[in-house]
């Protein structure tokens, strides 16, 4: 992936990540991770390489269908939540189903299942300034899933949070995995990524390890 401007993101990586998987992507600052989040998630097309999502290489998708495929599939993560302040945790959940095509009306309570989900069925009128970090958080991760997508990415999803909720939030995570999700988070957390079944090291825009503990893949 090269950006405008000539910067040389990410180079030679090929990756194959199966269904259920549960994996963390690992280096230092400026390395490419979210560069490669972003590949993965359709966000960005590379420069020169493929994509494959569900089966299908997405370059030859229009932007339509490429959109419509991503909010089928994919469920989005970010470190500081991306949550809108005037929205109730029920709605900001329901943004989740905007480009899914469900009917207006089914939304809140697709949105409430969804929070139930993430055990905050009792905050679902809160706004995000009535919630603590780690609920927003969880909100966050509920409207990830609102669509029951098969993947989730979530970009330093305990980033900007203190290292018990951090736990809480991955233990959250982990059980989606359990549930068939498939998760593939960037961490700077040591202590996180050791404890993911899959770790993918980038340094200067290449895959330079790819380890899972023997048996488990
Ligand atoms: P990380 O997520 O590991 O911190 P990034 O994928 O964000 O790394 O960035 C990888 C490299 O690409 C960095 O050198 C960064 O400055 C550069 N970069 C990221 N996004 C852009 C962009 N939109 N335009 C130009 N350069 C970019």
């Amino acid at each position: 992936m090269v950006y405008p401007g000539g910067v040389a993101a990410l180079a030679g990586a090929t990756l194959d990540i199966a269904a259920g998987e549960l994996v963390a992507i690992v280096g230092p600052s400026g390395s490419g991770k979210s560069t490669l989040l972003n590949i993965i998630g359709t966000l960005d097309r590379p420069t020169s390489g493929t994509v494959h999502l569900s089966g299908q290489d997405v370059a030859k998708l229009g932007d339509r269908h490429l959109s419509a495929l991503r909010a089928r599939e994919i469920g989005f993560v970010f470190q500081q939540f991306h949550l809108a302040d005037g929205l109730s945790a029920t709605d900001n959940v329901a943004t989740g189903l905007l480009y899914a095509g469900i009917p207006r009306r089914k939304r809140p309570g697709l949105a409430r299942d969804a929070l139930a989900r993430v055990g905050l069925a009792h905050r679902a009128g809160h706004r995000p300034r009535e919630l603590s970090g780690g609920e927003k958080q969880r909100v966050a991760i509920a409207r990830a899933l609102v669509n029951r997508p098969s993947l989730v990415l979530a970009d330093e999803p305990t980033g900007a949070l203190d290292t018990a909720t951090g736990r809480t939030v991955l233990a959250l995570l982990r059980r989606l995995n359990e549930e068939g999700t498939t998760i593939v988070l960037i961490t700077h957390d040591r202590d996180i990524a050791a404890a993911l079944p899959r770790r993918i090291e980038i340094r200067d825009g290449r895959l330079v390890r790819d380890e899972a503990p023997a048996g488990t893949r």
